[in-house]
């Protein structure tokens, strides 16, 4: 059997990829999904207090508003049913094959198919589009001997509801975005909680608010209403643009509400000195919290800031010498990003691999696709992600490009891939732009890759990233017909 495209998750993006396709005309499409349930990272992320820093009413696909979020920044129990909700409403359940991990994607020349390995067999493709999404692989910390430790080790991408934390000694591991979340909660209820940073993050207060009844009908009835507001953060957040990538001098303003943030919520000098980050506001992804700080002034807990150098089988060592004792440790430590594992998995026409993209060795075009892996595209590609507003534009952006080169290859029955010199072209133009960003300040954070290179984020407005990726233009791409197929 051999399928008009495959999708490999069912996150946002593989969602949105199987509505938009269908909404072009192909239908022969189906997801592969490595676990039982669908949701990518927001089916993932279930530590207590997960939650999105983006606005609910941005954090949404576009064509499928959703008029009852409870909280003007949605906790991830939310997210999780809205997709749900949206995979219900638009049909793309039973076009998902659960428990099929994705084990290798290869492109075969002799008849001009994708093979796709998974965990349950082989099936061939026209075309293929990656969403497994930046955030799917939880990365350990880079900590020699953690298996010697005797108790329990969890990331909070792997929360283990079963590990009870109540009345435990617990070592949180890493200052950013889940820790942030998940250190306020479980504070009140562990006997002890040891927070061991290596970098201290900016911190913004959060303006999240539970949602009023008669604004949730307002929008329900009057849907321009929301869109109104969704309109008015997607422009707000554009302005950020400014400090981010047209002058990084900008974020001094931020900096000093941070500043007066952090002041107003740690009354010890030297406690404040400790979390005071001495790098650019922006550089590494800026954090919005009203809880975090004041955790750490609780008698129960401690902020650790010497290197963890040796684990021992009751707890941590400190290159200092000292032993912090734990009974479970919980690694907040991010994710494999520039270095995903899945584009590993992918080989194109002559053999490349598509890491090496992420790597910065091979060309991208429009973050999208790539010379020699014809028909495949990849949502989340290289230098789509953003530091300031939703990913879903970003995604929605892409899908008008894809569904239009999905439907040119199959309605032509060719093979498409963007031409060699406009894919160099496009990175290095998007490369020429990221010294002069606040992520080329000088500071080490998830979206540089293992040479520094930041091949992770978009360094423009989001609206000139919709315009690049409007439509597909055949004249940019090598389009040629596919063989015949092989007769046995
Ligand atoms: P992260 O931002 O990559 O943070 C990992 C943390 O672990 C960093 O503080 C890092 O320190 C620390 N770390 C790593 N190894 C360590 C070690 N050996 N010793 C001490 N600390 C160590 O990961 P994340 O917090 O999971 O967030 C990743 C991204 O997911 C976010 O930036 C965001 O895009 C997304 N996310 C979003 C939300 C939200 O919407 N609110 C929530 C969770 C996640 P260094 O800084 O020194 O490297």
């Amino acid at each position: 059997m051999v399928l008009d495209v495959a999708v490999v998750g069912s996150g946002f993006g593989g969602i949105g990829a199987a509505i938009r396709l269908r909404q072009v005309g192909v239908t022969d499409v189906e997801l592969f999904e490595r676990a039982s349930n669908l949701g990518g990272t927001w089916r993932d992320n279930t530590y207590p207090g997960c939650r999105c820093d983006v606005s609910s009413n941005l954090y949404s696909f576009s064509f499928a508003p959703n008029p009852a979020w409870a909280n003007s920044y949605s906790y991830q129990p939310d997210i999780w049913r809205y997709l749900h909700t949206v995979a219900d409403r638009y049909d793309v359940r039973r076009l998902i094959n659960f428990n099929h991990e994705v084990l290798d994607v290869s492109f075969d020349a002799g008849d001009g198919l994708w093979r796709l390995t998974t965990s349950q067999g082989q099936c061939a493709a026209r075309c293929v589009i990656l969403a497994t999404g930046g955030l799917a692989e939880p990365r350990p910390p880079d900590i020699k001997g953690l298996s010697d430790f005797a108790g329990p080790v969890m990331h909070t991408a792997r929360w283990d509801d079963a590990i009870d934390l109540r009345a435990k000694r617990v070592g949180v591991i890493g200052t950013g975005a889940s820790a942030i979340q998940v250190v306020p909660q479980i504070a009140p209820s562990v006997d002890s909680l040891e927070l061991f940073q290596r970098t201290p993050a900016w911190i913004l207060p959060h303006f999240g608010h539970a949602v009023l009844e008669r604004t949730q009908r307002l929008y329900a009835a009057a849907p321009p209403a929301q869109q109104l507001v969704r309109a008015w953060d997607y422009w707000r957040r554009e302005l950020m643009v400014l400090g981010f990538v047209k002058d990084p001098r900008r974020m001094v303003k931020a900096e000093a509400l941070a500043r007066e943030h952090l002041e107003r919520q740690v009354s010890d000098p030297v406690l404040r000195e400790r979390l005071t980050p001495t790098y650019r506001l922006g550089c590494k992804r800026v954090l919005i919290s009203n809880d975090f700080y004041p955790s750490l002034s609780r008698d129960n807990v401690r902020l650790v800031t010497g290197p963890i150098a040796t684990v021992e089988p009751t707890g941590l060592r400190t290159a200092d010498g000292e032993l912090h004792e734990l009974d479970v440790v919980i690694a907040a430590t991010g994710f494999f990003v520039t270095d995903n594992p899945m584009a590993t998995k992918v080989r194109g026409a002559f053999g490349e691999v598509l890491a090496d993209a992420l790597r910065g060795d091979l060309a991208n075009y429009k973050g999208t696709a790539f010379p020699g892996f014809p028909n495949l595209f990849m949502l989340g590609g290289p230098n789509t992600a953003l530091g300031h507003s939703s990913v879903i534009f970003m995604l929605e952006s892409q899908l008008n490009y894809v569904s239009d080169a999905v439907k040119v290859a199959l309605s032509s029955g060719s093979l498409v891939e963007p031409k060699a010199h406009l894919a160099a072209k496009w990175t290095s133009d998007v490369r020429a732009r990221l010294p002069a960003t606040v992520w080329g300040t000088g500071c080490a954070s998830w979206y540089l890759n293992e040479h520094g290179v930041n091949t992770t984020l978009w360094p423009d407005f989001t609206f000139n990233f919709r315009r690049a990726t409007r439509h597909f233009d055949p004249r940019d791409h090598l389009v040629v017909a596919r063989p015949a197929p092989r007769t046995a």
